[in-house]
């Protein structure tokens, strides 16, 4: 069986990775073996055919539309009207969210650390595909060595002749900047992230109307992650059809899963979509298989849980920003959730009533939940304000800390009540007015 994660067993057993061959990942440098520069870039693939290509991407669709089908964010470069490049009065722009801060999340930093190369190269090729003058990187204030890299690698593109006025010799002007962000976790939004790009406070705007009509500067704007400018240059040379083989119907690809939380081997590995599930049972109590605003799985649903979008929604989970969060048995799972509340209350921007006071109230029960306070029927309550938080808020934020503790609630209830009885045992049932 093949299996991503290794959790902390009694008998460790040994790793395994899963299925992909080394010839097949897209990010080849993703260990460091090879620099991060320009030479070492181009050694291992980057920068080859880019010219082909991004005259290619001019004549949207054939090439660049095949990425657009094949990876879930793609979809939305198509929105960017195609058909009205010689009627454009504005610039377009592309806007890459390296603003990585969902928690258990890190690989865009290893890209953008190890292979930066493939980024700017995917910016240029998404950008032409698109008809953007520029990339913006918006890059998490946090990294500032990966921004550092980063800088590197454009200012080489730049001495190369491979990005700037007639980029790689395609009579296309193209530059690609880096803004630092300051460390909030909504500007990961997108229309946050444009208003801090802009220079304002990052809050989300109301949609519509959406960036690809007004975005950036007012302008037509794309906001794409990391990962998936960073693979359209070798979707794009190695063809559609090689990276539909990977994985299953509408699952389709290769991905990077961050695995981190009670494993052997915390890491950043590039597998088949559809990669199954762990090793280790003994010692397994759940998984966050999506980041920390997917719904936690317990032990006895990991089991043949293949990392896809529709298998976790089928879970009521979801593949998030498929970073694993692995908890053994030793996980104070109330704790674990009561803390993850403390930080969704922190980066709330406030703009909007449900999640202002839903993420300060559910932060207040599940700090009383943790010690054991509160009644059985206040867990109802707890699932009924996190019901009228979701689809309430401008953003997804809201959603964000309503659908972790549903599955909290729904998966692990039991365990929060013996909590709340343990308790009550200890400091007398009387006490508790109102009863369970
Ligand atoms: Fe701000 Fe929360 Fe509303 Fe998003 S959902 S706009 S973070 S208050």
């Amino acid at each position: 069986s093949r299996g991503l994660a290794t959790v902390q067993d009694e008998k460790p057993k040994q790793r395994h990775y899963g299925g992909l061959k080394d010839q097949d990942r897209i990010f080849q440098n993703l260990y460091g073996h090879h620099g991060a520069d320009l030479k070492s870039a181009m050694k291992y693939g980057d920068w080859y055919k880019t010219k082909e290509i991004v005259l290619k991407g001019h004549d949207w669709p054939p090439v660049c539309a095949a990425v657009a089908a094949l990876v879930s964010s793609g979809m939305k470069w198509s929105f960017m009207n195609f058909k009205d490049w010689d009627k454009d009065t504005k610039p377009r722009y592309l806007v890459v969210n390296a603003d990585e801060g969902e928690p258990g999340t890190c690989k865009d930093r290893e890209i953008m650390r190890k292979d930066p190369h493939k980024l700017i190269e995917g910016c240029l090729v998404a950008g032409r595909a698109m008809n953007c003058t520029a990339a913006y990187i918006y890059i998490r204030g946090e990294f500032y060595h990966e921004a550092t890299v980063l800088q590197r690698a454009i200012q080489e593109a730049y001495q190369a002749g491979l990005i700037g006025k007639n980029a790689c010799g395609t009579g296309y002007d193209f530059d690609v900047f880096i803004h630092r962000g300051a460390g909030a976790y909504v500007c990961g939004e997108e229309t946050s992230l444009i208003e801090s790009l802009e220079g304002k406070p990052g809050k989300p705007r109301l949609k519509p109307p959406f960036p690809a009509a007004v975005g950036l500067f007012g302008c037509p704007s794309t906001v794409a992650n990391v990962e998936t400018v960073a693979v359209a240059p070798t979707i794009c040379r190695r063809g559609a059809s090689w990276f539909n083989s990977f994985g299953r119907e509408r699952n389709s690809g290769t991905k990077l899963f961050c695995i981190s939380g009670h494993v052997n081997n915390p890491c950043t590995v590039e597998e088949e979509i559809t990669a199954a599930a762990c090793a280790g049972w003994d010692n397994l109590k759940a998984v966050i298989p999506g980041g920390s605003s997917t719904p936690v799985l317990p032990k006895h649903m990991c089991e043949d849980q293949l990392m896809d979008f529709d298998a976790l929604k089928d879970s009521q989970s979801g593949l998030g920003t498929a970073a694993v969060i692995v908890m053994d048995k030793s996980t104070d799972i109330v704790r674990a959730f009561s803390r993850l509340s403390t930080f969704y209350r922190h980066e709330s921007c406030g703009q909007c009533t449900p999640c202002r006071e839903g993420s300060k109230w559910t932060e207040q029960i599940m700090k009383r939940f943790e010690k054991g306070q509160g009644r059985v029927r206040e867990i109802d309550m707890l699932q009924e304000l996190t019901k009228q938080v979701e689809g309430h808020t401008i953003c997804a934020l809201g959603e964000a800390f309503a659908w972790p503790l549903q599955g909290l609630i729904r998966h692990f209830r039991p365990e929060l009540e013996a909590r709340m009885k343990s308790y009550a045992e200890q400091h007398g049932g009387e006490a508790l007015a109102g009863g369970w």
